[in-house]
């Protein structure tokens, strides 16, 4: 086989800054989330396998800091699934005895609002494919209707699988603010009630069967009574408990105190371990079921809830990482906002600290992030859709700290924005993330793309990942056309990577762009070919950039050498 390479000197100079002068025009619609394959476990619990170390490695890509309770509720949750799926593999004459010492994980989670509790839970459960029900326990305590309202809980998971009792059957149930419920001792009163709600809560957390028709509904008795009729039997559709995980979450204020003072009634045993200026999370990471009890659990609601995980408030260092991470679905959001007006929006990291600090300040945790993102943002948001020769807002620390004087600014010199350190800033964020997924071995993009990634995710608006999944797939693309060369002209066409840049380049445009580079190579090569004998071609960027300067170098170089 004759291949030809080119000489040193063809390629065309693609980099990412003529990728950015090519800005696209903003899409209308926006690509769910381009996550690859996941390990979904309900279509087929039996085959579900995936690793605690695979579900943390998952979770850092969205979740900052918390890795104990990440640890924790990878370890746990994955266990749960796995020892189902163990015990499936294995039903028969011994399912009765294995399930019989079946005790759940369910699972206790302790920490300030805004900190990840329910990111977390919700990313498991995506990640997991299992269907996801969150509410407030403190619900129960004023209807006093506690079983029913868990079964309402139970119900809607059957929804949230699309009416999928086998799915359903495996779904997470999320109670926050556990810590209302909690009897304050020696009170009577709602105290009494609140004991009433544990106790009514211990069955379902571990197995009871809840009925998918509404007792009340009518609509639930019409359609009874109308299979009645027509079958002659009482269908009755019930779901198990039995392996539905229950989560539980919750501030826990004065819970430390509590810790703390039974630390120091013990204090030989423990005073070393806890330093003077100690925090509420360092007693908390102590946390024993004495003194959850003390707290005004009962000790057999404390005992169905076996592990517990502590997460910890977020610093404005975490806030600004927070901010940062290409992935975040508040940022995203922002970002879209604009989108939706045709302005590009982008945040210069002096900005994000600034953000980070009036953040923190809220105590909210990350809840605050919106807050401050729309103090920061609306004024602009308000203003820009008038002005459509602006199309791109670069977020500074001055526009953070008194955004009408900067709007006033903007308006007046729309030119002086510091776009380009604003997308330096971004674009360096994004490379170190790509590389922190590279040396985690959770990214199978060659860094020759990453460029083009971030083209994407700054083009299209996209969280990053979503940005590299695009990418991948229109590698696929050219990988096909390459194939169907193969195939269709008896032809052997390898496009180099930086011809693979040059066509990434063409962003959305990319199919249009290879069809009609098609119609010029496949003549052109087949020229090459009959007359000059040659069959296996390595492209530069030169064949994708200027196709009829590249097959005249291919000729020249020929008769050149001959000569
Ligand atoms: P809570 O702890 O009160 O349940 P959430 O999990 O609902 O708080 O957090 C609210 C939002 O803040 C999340 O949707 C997420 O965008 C962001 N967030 C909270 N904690 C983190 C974190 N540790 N890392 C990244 N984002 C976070």
């Amino acid at each position: 086989m004759t291949q030809y390479q080119p000489r040193a000197g063809h390629n065309a100079n693609n980099e990412l800054t003529n990728i950015l002068e090519k800005r696209e025009p903003l899409p209308g619609n926006f690509e769910r989330d381009g996550q690859a394959s996941r390990h979904g476990c309900c279509d087929g619990i039996e085959n579900f396998n995936l690793k605690p170390h695979e579900l943390v490695a998952y979770l850092d890509q969205y979740i900052i800091r918390q890795d104990k309770a990440k640890i924790v509720l990878a370890t746990k949750i994955c266990t749960h699934f796995n020892r189902i799926s163990y015990l499936k593999n294995h039903a028969g004459v011994y399912q009765d005895a294995l399930e019989a010492g079946f005790i759940k994980n369910n699972i206790l989670l302790i920490g300030p609002t805004g900190v990840g509790k329910t990111y977390l839970i919700k990313l498991i459960a995506d990640r997991l494919g299992v269907p996801f029900v969150k509410a407030d326990a403190t619900k129960f305590s004023e209807t006093g209707y506690v079983g029913g309202d868990v079964e309402d809980l139970v119900r809607e998971l059957v929804q949230e699988a699309d009416g999928d009792i086998n799915k359903a059957q495996y779904g997470i149930i999320y109670l926050d603010e556990i810590d209302k419920i909690a009897a304050s001792p020696g009170l009577l009163g709602p105290d009494v009630s609140r004991s009433g709600v544990q106790r009514a809560l211990l069955k379902p957390m571990e197995d009871t069967m809840v009925s998918l028709k509404h007792p009340h509904d009518p609509l639930s008795q019409i359609q009874a009574i109308e299979q009645f009729r027509r079958t002659g039997k009482v269908e009755n559709k019930n779901i198990s408990t039995r392996h539905i995980l229950f989560i539980m979450s919750g501030a826990f204020a004065g819970l430390a105190a509590i810790i703390q003072r039974r630390m120091n009634r013990n204090a030989l045993g423990f005073a070393s371990k806890i330093q003077p200026q100690a925090r509420n999370e360092d007693y908390l990471a102590h946390i024993s079921n004495q003194d959850l009890v003390d707290f005004g659990f009962e000790n057999e609601f404390i005992g169905r809830l076996p592990v517990t995980a502590i997460l910890q408030s977020l610093s404005k260092d975490d806030l600004a990482q927070i901010m940062r991470n290409p992935n975040n679905a508040v940022m995203l959001s922002k970002r879209r906002d604009f989108a939706a007006y045709g302005i590009n929006l982008f945040f210069t990291r002096q900005a994000l600290e600034i953000l980070a600090g009036q953040a923190e300040a809220l105590t909210t945790g990350a809840r605050a992030v919106v807050s401050v993102l729309e103090q920061a943002l609306t004024t602009f948001e308000h203003a820009l859709p008038a002005h459509p020769r602006i199309r791109e807002l670069a977020v500074t620390g001055q526009l953070v700290e008194d955004p009408e004087t900067a709007l006033t600014e903007l308006l007046a010199h729309p030119q002086d924005q510091p776009i380009e350190e604003a997308i330096q800033n971004t674009r360096q964020d994004l490379i170190e993330y790509l590389g922190r997924l590279r040396d985690k071995g959770l990214l199978t993009l060659a860094r020759d793309y990453w460029d083009a990634a971030v083209a994407e995710f700054f083009n299209s608006v996209l969280a990053l990942n979503q940005a590299v999944f695009r990418i991948q797939e229109r590698l696929a693309i050219i990988n096909g056309f390459e194939q169907e060369f193969k195939e269709k002209q008896q032809m052997s066409v390898e496009f180099s990577p930086e011809a693979r840049k040059a066509i990434l380049a063409q962003g959305n445009a990319m199919p249009k762009f290879l069809a009609e580079l098609g119609q010029v190579l496949i003549p052109g090569l087949s020229l090459v070919n009959n007359r000059l004998g040659i069959d296996s071609f390595i492209l530069p960027a030169l064949a994708v950039n200027d196709t009829e300067s590249y097959l005249r170098h291919i000729f020249e170089d020929y008769y050149q050498k001959k000569l």
